[in-house]
């Protein structure tokens, strides 16, 4: 971090300066331009506030030099991060797709499409057994009823099981019984559940907010990663003015995200665009700008589902879009870096 003093800073005011910052345990160099003052400081500087350095008057700017996210940023961890559950891979070259119905429904719903995913080359069951909606009246999920049956599904395929939890009273259910922890979208900055699933030896899907920036996501996944959980980042598509779509589905976000984080990063093009007829050209998309995998909702009967129908694909959509990813990655593989 850089502090730039203003140029009539009393000597005084920079020494005080120093020795607070070298109490912290911090190198202090100091540097002396034509009219500037410089200190430049070396060590954990991560919880230092740069607000609260710009209350002295006579400081003119903070800088800080390395990235705020010290554990999902590349800066201290350089190579791609690998993540490793019930035998599949993801990130690093290893491409995951994740797929299953919005919401789990029955018995029959669940099972006869976790089948279907399953032999058509999915990697990851998923499916929610507590929905978020936005209308209280809406379906809200079979709850712990749901998280069984993901259970038996999971025993049948033998596909993990990725589901979102909501509440932190759930925790050791979701312990049990799942194997990777979806943080939706609304949940994104619930910090304290954020932590509390960071303390659970399970990757967390963390799903980026509809309103929140890449450094924000970028900072959530830093509150999980503090606990000890690796983390998966999900771009869903944010809230912007078009609304030809549900969402827009920003895949330049896994470039950048790429670029800052050493995290896979999957993308979701079913809440992304809202509408099953572009979950295809967005997957590929996704798979062209270089993400590690895709969260795909299918559904053996679109037009009944209890929550995002319009969005579902069925298992024939389901198994050209893996096909042609699979082409796609194929033809990708010869492409220079
Ligand atoms: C979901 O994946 O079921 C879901 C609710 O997605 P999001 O949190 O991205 O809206
Ligand atoms: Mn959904």
């Amino acid at each position: 971090m850089i502090i730039v003093f203003r140029p009539d800073a009393q000597t005084a005011q920079i020494d005080l300066i120093k020795n607070m910052m070298t109490a912290k345990g911090l190198i202090v160099k100091e540097i002396q331009g034509a009219d500037t003052h410089l200190l430049g400081l070396l060590g954990d500087t991560f919880a230092l506030c740069p607000d609260l350095l710009l209350r002295y008057p006579f400081i003119e700017r903070v800088m800080p030099v390395s990235q705020p996210y010290k554990l999902a940023g590349r800066d201290f961890h350089p190579g791609d991060t690998v993540i490793e559950c019930g035998g599949q891979k993801i990130g690093g070259g290893h491409f995951a797709i994740i797929a299953g119905p919005c919401s789990v429904e029955s018995e029959e719903q669940m099972l006869s499409i976790a089948r279907e995913v399953k032999s058509l080359g999915a990697n990851f069951l998923r499916g929610g057994a507590f929905k978020p909606r936005s209308s209280p009246y809406a379906f809200q999920g079979l709850g712990q009823a749901g998280l069984n049956l993901l259970k038996i599904a999971r025993e049948i395929t033998g596909l993990p099981v990725v589901t979102e939890i909501i509440s932190a009273e759930y925790l050791d259910d979701f312990d049990k019984h799942v194997d990777i922890i979806q943080i939706g979208a609304r949940n994104m900055q619930n910090y304290p559940l954020l932590k509390e699933v960071g303390r659970l030896d399970k990757p967390v899907l963390l799903k980026r907010g509809p309103a929140s920036t890449i450094d924000e996501l970028l900072m959530a996944a830093e509150y999980v990663l503090i606990g000890g959980a690796p983390v998966i980042l999900c771009e869903r598509g944010i809230r912007t003015f078009e609304t030809a779509t549900r969402n827009t589905l920003d895949l330049s976000a896994v470039p950048v995200i790429k670029e800052k984080s050493h995290l896979p990063v999957i993308v979701d093009p079913s809440h992304g665009t809202g509408q099953r007829n572009l979950v295809e050209p967005m997957s590929l998309a996704a798979v062209a700008a270089g993400a590690d995998g895709l969260m795909i909702e299918v559904h053996n009967h679109p037009e009944q589902a209890l929550c995002d129908g319009g969005q579902s694909v069925s298992a024939d959509q389901f198994d050209r879009l893996v096909y042609n990813i699979r082409k796609l990655r194929e033809a990708l593989e010869g492409t220079r870096n």
